[in-house]
């Protein structure tokens, strides 16, 4: 509908024109809500119109057409309530949505096909217009593709002609999901229920999840990222609700006895993925100042959620994250929006979702419930929350051209939260903890040939699959890291002055990443005009490398870090080195790969040398064994003149270094010998993260015990050193101490310690007998310990409270926990639980699978589950499924299963996890093979 002849009569002829298409559709679209839910099949499709079984051109739109705003009117039938009453009749849900579209578009080239997305939609009453003459352009049958270029073909009878501008008019319907895709139904429980199976406290709401293909399935849309417009909304909802959009409300009425109408005020221009709209019966809570001035932000949340107060962590550091963003970037957040939404939904997949001026977050990621959540906790709400409001500049307001540089969102999101939570919370001290959590997590995923470059050419990114495979802790954790090197190399005046003018020049727009060098080298006035070529062998290539230095002839070379060593490689990069003791500022950089001397990588005799300072680069380091040992009696005698972040890295590097075989596993082994008088938690985190792979890869064999008796005896000053806050159930002040005493306590159970056990047993009968005294930070690690050390009582219990209660930490904390046992049965039944929705969330299934996978004791079982349930499980998160069932896989017989399952199942957007897999299963049969009887000797000799 052109803009201007629309308000008051054209609004209600619309709505007419809705009831009636809903009225001819109502018969064919009603989907029994119970139904649906409990079969869990995929969505049955609504009927499409003719379609081409022809392949078409490419999977990306033509660029002649260049849209510049919607105007969309849509209306979800669903309702909040079904009250099931004696002489009541109650409708019956209902899933479907109807709506209509107009699109203005500027033509740019001229043709006689207009190409858009459509999926899942049944399209109708095509009109094309020329909105200058108001002329009708005639048309054939559309066509709807029938593959993943989900293109919806408008052949013209007449050419749009190039600098003219057109209008095109959709009726569409589909139906609402419960496959939390595109717009899908959500629900909760208000209040409790009166009885058991009572269902009349059941409440069901509405929201969007489009990121990245999933527009084009609420509305017929050109849903590329940089195809920008402004959106011009309409939600048409059930008396009693609230509809929330991106922008705030312009207009809103009663439309009828039934039907109420919230207009929203013009978007700024946006991409489609950022559409997002919520029905429902939550209640808002209003964020307190400091907000930024002219902008109104608040919380929703379901109504017992808000009177519990669980929305105001939140709500206290929202408006200081916005105001640090504000100055950091110098640059407002949209007064054009004018407000900023964050909504707390039962249910969501992934954890958040960065909405243009209405962020979704799964409740745990925004609600903090006083005296059941643990203070830990807290740092995940401001965590993610920072993560969120950053993309409202990078991603909202400036976006990436195309999918295959996604990191320019998620790297810079990513690496903009340390800096926004270090600000509104300093008394976590997290930016170190988040830049070496990034650097391992990347480090993990990126030695493997089958990487992929944060950066891979546009068309090796094409289908939804292949952009939904870029969601990775690549993009993510390498993206950070490799900003972080970046901003170290150049200095953090220029880097910070380079992302003004990135995010200035680049705003309603899209880039790519030579943008940002661009803007690095304007920044630098002439310092870094070689950054372009510096950088990329970073964003392009896949992996990166470890540089060995032999501090006795001063000489360094550098290789492609891999685990699989027979992978052959020529790849390189230019890499920056800060070394102690040398004090000077800038790093020594290494420009080829070739061998080079140079005297700062000559130590003194009996002294150590250290490279990669406080790990800003994206690189290993080896060293000659003399340095190696000098660095290790050091860390023995006194570990406090070695960087804190060097202390963890040093362990990571060298258990890393034996799984690649470049050095031996003993010395990986002797890093953790100071680990008995190390209390600080980067070192342990990063000893306890790389004895996990051993405990993965012999925790089904003999190795077992002797590696048990040693962490044993290694834990017990740890546990001691908190067992004064332990034993009376309370934690220490410091932040990272407070991890710390956890590791301490999963280390010392985990591994048998029998004061430990007791107190995690005794403290949980105590709960099981009516009181619950476990402080909220430990009750994570206690329960799963509790419950392991159980039996069907423990774990009945837990399931039971598990069931019950409403606190969100309380539940998740529980989910856990029940993981953990080590009852064959009870974890077929746990497993058993993840296919029924009303037992374990479908946002849910896979993380809950993931926890079970860990428990060595459900190895088998649950690799026999997930090929037996695929077709379900593949639906969620499959890689992460994936990931963590092959984990321990290590036998010959475990690599066939796994070919046989890349060979005979489809594996949608797993299929580069199972590759990895299969990489990393050949990596682990391996290593064991060579390493089993060293290791073994080696914790015999230590315990
Ligand atoms: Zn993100």
């Amino acid at each position: 509908m052109p803009k201007g002849s629309f308000l008051s009569k054209a609004l209600a002829a619309t709505f007419i024109v809705l009831t009636i298409s809903v009225i001819g559709g109502i018969i064919t679209m009603i989907i029994l809500y119970k139904t649906e839910i409990s079969g869990m099949n995929p969505t049955a499709r609504p009927t499409l119109p003719p379609t081409t079984t022809a392949p078409p051109p490419v999977m990306r739109l033509p660029p002649n057409l260049v849209p510049e705003r919607y105007t969309i009117f849509i209306q979800p039938h669903f309702y909040t309530k079904i009250i099931e009453e004696v002489n009541v009749t109650s409708p019956n849900q209902t899933m479907l949505f109807t709506g209509n579209s107009t699109v203005e578009f500027r033509c740019v080239e001229r043709t006689s096909t207009i190409y858009l997305n459509s999926k899942d939609l049944k399209v109708s009453n095509p009109l094309v217009k020329n909105t200058k003459t108001n002329e009708k352009i005639p048309h054939s049958s559309m066509i709807s593709h029938d593959d993943e270029s989900n293109f919806l073909e408008i052949p013209l009878n007449e050419h749009l002609e190039a600098g003219k501008n057109y209008s095109l008019f959709l009726d569409f319907e589909g139906e609402i999901s419960v496959n939390l895709e595109g717009l899908y139904l959500s629900s909760y429980v208000e209040g409790g229920p009166a009885y058991e199976g009572d269902r009349n406290a059941e409440r069901f709401l509405v929201a969007t999840n489009l990121q990245p293909t999933d527009a084009r399935r609420v509305f017929p849309c050109f849903d590329e990222p940089q195809l920008k417009a402004e959106f011009d909304v309409t939600i048409i909802h059930r008396r009693g609700t609230d509809a929330l959009g991106n922008a705030k409300v312009e207009d809103f009425r009663i439309l009828d006895d039934e039907w109420e109408m919230t207009r929203f005020k013009l978007t700024p221009r946006m991409s489609t993925y950022l559409f997002a709209f919520t029905v429902s019966e939550f209640e808002e809570f209003t964020v307190s100042k400091p907000t930024p001035e002219n902008v109104d932000v608040k919380i929703y949340a379901r109504p017992d959620a808000v009177k519990a107060k669980s929305t105001e962590y939140a709500a206290s550091i929202t408006g200081n994250i916005l105001m640090f963003y504000e100055d950091l970037f110098d640059m407002t957040y949209s007064r054009t929006l004018g407000k900023l939404d964050q909504i707390a939904l039962p249910d969501l997949y992934p954890a958040a979702m960065e909405n243009w001026g209405l962020v979704t977050y799964q409740e745990g990621g925004l609600l903090y419930e006083e005296g059941v959540s643990s203070l830990l906790h807290k740092e995940e709400i401001v965590t993610v929350i920072a993560h969120e409001l950053a993309h409202q500049w990078f991603g909202n307001l400036v976006t990436m051209k195309w999918w295959n540089d996604i990191w320019l969102n998620e790297g810079f999101a990513t690496y903009m939260s340390y800096f926004a939570v270090d600000n509104v919370e300093p008394s976590f001290n997290v930016k170190d903890m988040y830049a070496m959590n990034d650097l391992h997590i990347a480090f993990q995923e990126d030695a493997l040939a089958s990487s992929h470059p944060l950066s891979p050419p546009q068309e090796d990114v094409q289908t939804t699959s292949q952009i939904t495979e870029m969601f990775d802790s690549i993009t993510y954790s390498k993206g950070a890291t490799i900003l972080r090197m970046l901003s170290d190399i150049v200095g953090e005046k220029v880097f910070n002055k380079a992302v003004k003018m990135y995010l200035k020049e680049f705003a309603y727009k899209s880039a790519e990443q030579k943008n940002l060098w661009e803007k690095i080298i304007l920044a630098g006035e002439g310092q870094f005009n070689d950054i372009a070529m510096k950088m990329e062998p970073w964003t392009k290539q896949i992996g990166y490398p470890v540089i060995t230095i032999n501090t006795t002839i001063g000489e360094v070379y550098q290789k492609h870090f891999l685990f699989n060593s027979s992978s052959e490689s020529s790849l390189w990069w230019y890499i920056p080195i800060r070394v102690m003791p040398d004090t000077s500022t800038d790093p020594v950089w290494l420009l080829s790969n070739e061998r080079v001397r140079n005297e700062k990588f000559l130590s003194e005799p009996g002294k150590w040398i250290l490279a990669n300072v406080n790990c800003t680069g994206y690189y290993r380091v080896n060293y000659n064994p003399e340095n190696w040992e000098h660095l290790l009696t050091q860390l023995e005698v006194k570990p406090s003149p070695i960087p804190l972040m060097n202390r963890a890295q040093l362990i990571d590097d060298a258990f890393n270094l034996a799984r690649a075989k470049l050095v031996d596993v003993t010395l990986a082994l002797n890093t953790t010998r100071f680990l008995h008088s190390e209390t600080e938690y980067l070192p342990w985190e990063s000893a306890v993260r790389n004895l996990e792979y051993f405990f993965l890869m012999f925790d089904r064999s003999e190795v077992y015990g002797p590696m048990q008796a040693y962490l044993q005896e290694q834990v017990k000053g740890l546990y001691d050193f908190f067992s004064n806050y332990t034993d009376h159930s309370q934690v220490p002040k410091d932040h990272s101490s407070q991890y710390s005493q956890i590791i301490a306590i999963e280390v010392a159970c985990s591994n048998g310690l029998k004061k430990c056990v007791t107190m995690a047993s005794s403290m949980f009968s105590l709960w099981m007998n009516g009181t619950n005294i476990i402080n909220p930070n430990l009750r994570s690690v206690i329960y799963c310990q509790a419950v392991a050390a159980g039996g069907k009582e423990e774990w009945e219990f837990a399931w039971e409270r598990f069931q019950t209660t409403n606190d969100t930490s309380e539940k998740e904390q529980l989910r856990k926990a029940l993981s953990c046992t080590k009852t064959t049965w009870l974890l077929g039944r746990y497993l058993d639980y993840t296919l029924n929705p009303e037992k374990i969330r479908l946002m849910d299934v896979a993380s809950t699978i993931i926890y079970i996978a860990k428990n060595e004791a459900a190895q088998a079982q649950v690799w026999n589950f997930i090929r037996a349930h695929w077709d379900y499980i593949s639906l969620g998160d499959g890689a992460m499924v994936i990931q963590a069932v092959t984990d321990r896989f290590s036998t010959k017989f475990e690599l066939e299963e796994l070919e046989r399952f890349a060979k005979d199942y489809d594996l949608r957007s797993a299929t580069r996890a199972v590759e990895q897999a299969i990489e990393q299963t050949q990596v682990n049969i391996q290593w064991v093979r060579e390493n089993k009887d060293n290791v073994l000797e080696w914790f015999e000799k230590n315990i």
